[in-house]
């Protein structure tokens, strides 16, 4: 039965697609209904079980392959791992991955799902239908290429995720910031010459600023203000802008942004709601300003010095930085905008101690691309950043980058954690049943997983065909390997 509650829900999906999810609904509801009447004797009803049989398991936080195991899913979580065969009474599919390896779905935690085109088309161009339709297409893509999780760091995709919660769009978990929050001419300023000032001039008509990407606050109410507005609106972390970047056109690169009381007001407003605060620093007193205020996350920081990288490892703050972002592949791209090259060669200039800094001292770093622009070229981007990491760091350090350690930033979240039941990034019983399978060993060939050494002058994306199956929430997005069932 739940075999083919599976396959008949892809069927209505393509056939009745407006109606689909009612349909979908009626038949889940009276699968559960049929499922009660059957079990009924063996106690709660399950709507759905997954049984994946023979399968290498990489656990996400270990350098190692578990071989030839069994894993039980009951509806989202992993209920068993074993050995032995797992008996298993009533529905169930069976995926048969003999020579296949599970490992945790992958997790991006700097993502930018509404940024679905350059800054000036989507100014000047995009109206919040096309960003709308585009992030569902985006959020889409993340998913295919085996992310079932995105942290989000500034852009309006509040409404993504619950839309993608609710079962409208597929999906991976989104754990959104909603507006990036900056001072009057910060990195999230994005205003143009001829824009006017929000609270200056009290007009709010930047495109942009009214679609929610970004808050511009000066001052302990303002901020404030922009930190319970995001948390209102349901960011699950609150995302500011705590130094200069290459992308805005009106503050220096080496510039702070916030002074420090600002900054641990915003902490403490996050605090107040069990929650926490990423920024965007790119130099030491940027990141020292931003953790001696509380702040836990550090968007970027490639030019983090020895004592500033010794303190974010006694603080336990994460570390978020891209190695597409100190690449040849950047410093080279036609899409920079001509305010953003000098920016590019300064950083990657002063970002010189980065890698040793971070082999020595191995801080919590997560995997992160802060891919922009369109669909292709967020992809292109995601599997250069796979490339790229791996290449410097080993495959390993960059899958557990993308698994259990980005899972454990997830959680930072606490009573704000949407997705409180079990935990990311990790192959554990009780953890969300987000899975891979995959066509051979990724902590041999990261490639399986998509890594490609090209990036802007990258074909056209393909699908990665050596991801097998893709299991998010418990519910399989993709299968390419046969069911048990079905050849029986
Ligand atoms: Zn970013």
């Amino acid at each position: 039965m739940i075999k083919k509650l599976l396959s008949g829900i892809d069927w209505m999906r393509d056939t009745f697609s407006p109606y689909a999810n009612h349909m979908i609904f009626i038949v889940i509801f009276s699968s559960a209904l049929i499922s009660v009447a059957v079990q009924g004797q063996q106690g709660e009803a399950q709507l759905s079980a997954i049984l994946i049989e023979n399968v290498n398991i990489f656990d996400g936080k270990k350098d190692a392959i578990k071989a030839n195991r069994h894993v039980l899913l009951v509806n989202q979580q992993i209920e068993k791992i074993s050995d032995k065969a797992i008996p298993y009474q009533g529905d169930v599919v069976r995926i048969d991955a003999t020579g296949y390896t599970l490992m945790p779905g992958l997790i991006e935690s700097h993502g930018h799902l509404s940024m679905v085109d350059t800054l000036n088309n989507l100014k000047h161009h995009y109206d919040w239908v096309d960003i709308g339709v585009r992030q569902a297409a985006m959020a889409k893509s993340w998913l295919l290429d085996g992310f079932t999780t995105v942290r989000d760091v500034g852009g309006p995709t509040m409404g993504l995720k619950r839309s993608i919660d609710a079962g409208i769009v597929q999906g991976p978990r989104i754990y959104p910031s909603g507006a990036f929050i900056s001072q009057t001419s910060g990195h999230g300023d994005i205003r143009e010459r001829s824009d006017r000032h929000p609270s200056i001039d009290r007009v709010q008509d930047e495109h942009l600023q009214r679609l929610g990407y970004y808050y511009i606050a000066d001052g302990i109410p303002q901020v404030l203000a922009a930190t319970r507005a995001n948390l209102r609106n349901g960011a699950t972390q609150i995302k500011i802008m705590a130094g200069g970047g290459n992308g805005s056109e009106f503050d220096p690169i080496d510039s702070l942004q916030f002074r420090p009381e600002e900054i641990r007001a915003i902490v403490n407003a996050a605090k107040d709601w069990d929650t926490y605060v990423a920024a965007h620093v790119f130099y030491p007193d940027q990141i020292n300003r931003f953790i001696d205020a509380g702040g836990m996350s550090i968007e970027h920081a490639p030019a983090i010095d020895e004592a500033t990288m010794k303190k974010v490892v006694t603080k336990g703050v994460f570390l978020s930085m891209q190695m597409n972002g100190l690449s040849k592949e950047l410093k080279d791209s036609p899409f920079n905008p001509p305010y953003a090259k000098a920016g590019i060669v300064a950083i990657q200039k002063d970002a010189s101690n980065f890698v040793a800094l971070v082999k020595k001292y191995k801080p919590k770093m997560v995997f992160a691309t802060d891919a922009l622009g369109d669909r292709d070229t967020q992809t292109k981007q995601r599997r250069f950043e796979l490339y790229e990491r791996a290449r410097v760091f080993g495959n390993f350090e960059t899958l557990k980058s993308a698994t259990s350690v980005a899972g454990e930033l997830m959680r930072l979240t606490n009573r704000r954690n949407p997705y409180k039941l079990g935990k990311l990034g990790v192959v554990e019983e009780g953890a969300y049943a987000d899975l891979l399978i995959v066509a051979g060993n990724p902590l041999a060939d990261i490639s399986l997983l998509g890594a490609n050494k090209a990036w802007i002058k990258a074909e056209a994306p393909q699908p990665v065909e050596t991801i097998k199956v893709i299991i998010k929430d418990g519910k399989v997005i993709k299968n390419a390997l046969r069911n048990r069932n079905e050849s029986q």
